[in-house]
């Protein structure tokens, strides 16, 4: 873990926020490398989730949100954690996450003490003003979840796409949560995005489309690169289950700390829909002008973090291997989750290749991500694109002024071929598999 958090910096995947200050409380900073990736998490759920398939439509709801909408949701009695105090060291803890000793106490991880105060809940939303006057008038939330702007644009998605259960919107954002004890790198942070999809169906088929999405999602992160040892499913026991649902699953990750929750898969009844409906005033049901039927859908949630998913993808791809005899790190990232797909790499930063190398980029990078490198010796360069788990280089060296041709190296065996520049496009993107 320390490794990875050092390569995460050390590389510009992920910096604290604010440094120069001293950080701050546990936020971080997405750089140049870090935001290649987390697009690429986005875009490989949203074309699993939207663009392969018909029935899914995308949503992109306010981040500020109506206190009515939390009051009706349950999320303003009900979105808490217990909170205690530590009466020895003061230090405060989320209690449902506290180690406990050989006879079942709560034990402090700071100081070791078993002396705490009575749990109490705290509720996890972010409470602000909007406007200039900060009375209770102009009281709003940051949203702590995605999932209630589909369940208020329910009527409205209805409305305009003439879709028919099952059917799902999926929505990618930030959500906010006032976490009690934030940590483990950008695991659990209080401002972080997620990705999620409400899938309207019929009441009586919500527990075969549950199976059904716990089954689709634990595929997504094997066929993305995830070994399947890495990865389980962990049926919620019913006191854990959220008030709104019925059911629960998580996807969980060996992170090196142990098992954790990267997806959470929850059947939420109508649950929403129908306090929504009842808080509103509004009709939230769905009418079958064939067969005169009229019923509100049951939801089925896969919830996943951005995140998460990033931290997961890069421990499970983080490899140490030897090549000629020399140790590397390799980072074996899929390459639609890769942070570059191809590095291009002149030989030498002589004048005579620099014409041609560019034109050569030019040619690969409406296909692909590219990075172009002319510094440090080439082997230096192949170590740095294997660190950051580029899939391919592209080396161009003297020989290719004459025969027109370059060299595709692959990041995982080092194989290298040689191929003719005309041919490149299709080459690169054939490897690529997309
Ligand atoms: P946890 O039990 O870890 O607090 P949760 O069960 O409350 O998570 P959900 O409400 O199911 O989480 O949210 C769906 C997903 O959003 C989680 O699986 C996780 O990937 C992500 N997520 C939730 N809270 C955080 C957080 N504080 N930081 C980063 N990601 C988060």
């Amino acid at each position: 873990m320390e490794e990875l958090v050092r390569l995460a910096k050390a590389r510009g995947f992920v910096f604290p926020s604010a440094e120069i200050y001293g950080g701050f409380r546990s936020t971080y900073d997405y750089g140049p490398l870090g935001v290649l990736m987390e697009r690429n998490v986005k875009d490989a759920w949203w074309r699993e989730m939207v663009q392969l398939r018909q029935e899914v439509v995308g949503l992109d709801a306010a981040i500020l949100s109506s206190p009515k909408i939390w009051e009706a949701s349950g999320h303003l009695q009900n979105f808490t954690d217990p909170l205690v105090d530590c009466r020895t060291c003061k230090q405060r803890w989320r209690a449902d996450q506290l180690p406990t000793d050989d006879d079942g106490q709560l034990v402090c991880p700071n100081c070791g003490g078993s002396d705490f105060t009575e749990a109490r809940p705290f509720n996890l939303m972010f409470k602000t003003f909007v406007g200039p006057v900060e009375d209770e008038g102009a009281v709003a939330y940051l949203r702590p979840e995605t999932a209630q702007g589909h369940f208020v644009n329910f009527a409205n998605v209805l409305q305009t796409e003439h879709l028919r259960p099952p059917f799902g919107t999926a929505q990618i954002g930030k959500s906010f949560r006032n976490e009690i004890t934030p940590g483990n790198f950008v695991f659990r942070t209080r401002e972080f995005e997620q990705m999620e999809l409400e899938y309207f169906v019929p009441p009586d088929e919500a527990p075969q489309w549950f199976d059904y999405w716990c089954n689709e999602r634990l595929e997504w992160y094997a066929r993305l690169g995830i070994p399947r040892d890495m990865i389980r499913l962990r049926p919620h026991e019913k006191e854990e289950l959220s008030h709104y649902s019925v059911a629960t699953a998580d996807i969980e990750f060996a992170f090196p700390w142990g098992w954790g929750e990267l997806e959470g898969i929850a059947n939420r009844t109508d649950y929403d829909l129908k306090a929504h409906a009842a808080a509103s005033g509004q009709t939230l049901e769905y009418f079958d002008p064939a067969t005169g039927e009229r019923y509100v859908p049951y939801v089925i949630e896969p919830a996943a973090g951005v995140a998460r998913t990033m931290m997961a993808f890069l421990i499970a791809a983080y490899t140490v291997d030897e090549v000629a005899g020399e140790e590397r790190t390799v980072l074996r990232l899929h390459p639609r989750i890769a942070p570059y797909q191809v590095a291009v790499l002149p030989l030498s930063k002589k004048d005579t290749l620099l014409p041609l190398s560019q034109e050569v980029l030019k040619l690969l990078q409406p296909v692909a991500m590219c990075d172009y490198d002319i510094t440090r010796a080439i082997g230096r360069r192949y170590r740095r694109q294997d660190e950051i788990g580029t899939p391919l280089c592209v080396t161009i060296d003297f020989d290719s002024l004459d025969d027109k041709a370059v060299t595709i190296r692959d990041r995982d065996s080092t194989a290298q071929e040689r191929v003719p520049i005309d041919r490149l496009v299709e080459a690169v993107t054939s490897r690529l598999a997309w």
